[in-house]
């Protein structure tokens, strides 16, 4: 579903990502670990298209999203939805418009259609009885869960999280990795999360992907990544975190 061959990202002389493979399928949860730095957050922006390779080719099902032309690019960025760590909900909005104005705005739902799916959404997330709030008026963990819902209300095929839970107050983080649980469970969306919650990756993925200096320097199941580590770089990385 997503396919990275040979990505190259630079700022100035900083090289991101170097001559970046991997390859995401359909459904699967797949996680980023790795040293801060490393260029993980860059590669949820370039699948966002919020920032642009130097070199190589990036896929999403099938479509190219670079290089390609604009037509190509949107049907490809079409398919992907982003959480972010500061949940970046529209303050002047209840939870529910945050969440129908792109799909009525983007996809032309009726007010009607997107809200009955806003309120499946929000009752998904554990907060159909917040319509009507304002951000100001949510914890952090509801604002997040807010914002999920609004990814999803897009329906798309891959989520991105990029260390969604790093923002929020302690006692807040389970609430919020309890919804991305289900979601998981109970959906056949494909994943890829940014995270230093080391046991909800382990929990979640179906792969992890060790990044370092802008490479994959190994991957595999979280059992195997987690427990038994090939490369050294990761047993330090483990033992930092851990
Ligand atoms: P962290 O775990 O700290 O979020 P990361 O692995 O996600 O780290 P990235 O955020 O992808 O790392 O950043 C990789 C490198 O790219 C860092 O050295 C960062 O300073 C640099 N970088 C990221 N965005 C920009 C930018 N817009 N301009 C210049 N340098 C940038």
């Amino acid at each position: 579903l997503i396919r990275f061959d040979n990505v190259t990202k630079r700022f100035g002389d900083n090289t991101v990502l170097d001559d970046l493979c991997f390859s995401v399928k359909p459904g699967k949860h797949v996680t980023l670990i790795g040293p801060s730095g490393s260029g993980k957050t860059t590669i949820l922006r370039l699948l966002m298209t919020l920032e642009s390779p130097e070199e190589g080719t990036i896929r999403v099902n099938g479509h190219r999203l670079f290089p390609a032309a604009e037509k190509e690019r949107r049907e490809a960025r079409k398919h992907i939805g982003m959480v972010f760590q500061q949940f970046n909900l529209f303050p002047n909005m209840t939870a529910l418009r945050n969440i129908t104005e792109a799909p009525i705005r983007v996809l032309g739902l009726s007010k009607d259609e997107a809200e009955e799916r806003a309120k499946g959404l929000l009752d998904l997330v554990g907060l159909g009885d917040r319509c009507d709030a304002r951000p100001t008026q949510l914890s952090g963990g509801q604002q997040q869960r807010v914002a999920i819902a609004r990814a999803l209300a897009m329906r798309p095929q891959v989520l991105l999280l990029d260390e969604v839970t790093s923002a929020l107050d302690p006692e807040l983080v389970a609430g919020v990795l309890d919804v991305l649980r289900d979601i998981a469970r109970s959906t056949d969306i494909t994943m890829v999360c940014v995270t230093h919650e080391m046991n909800f990756a382990r929990d979640i993925s179906d792969e992890v992907l060790m990044f370092d200096s802008g490479k994959v320097i190994e991957s595999g199941s979280p059992e195997k990544i987690f427990s038994d580590p090939e490369q050294t770089r990761t047993r330090e990385f483990l033992g930092a975190v851990l």
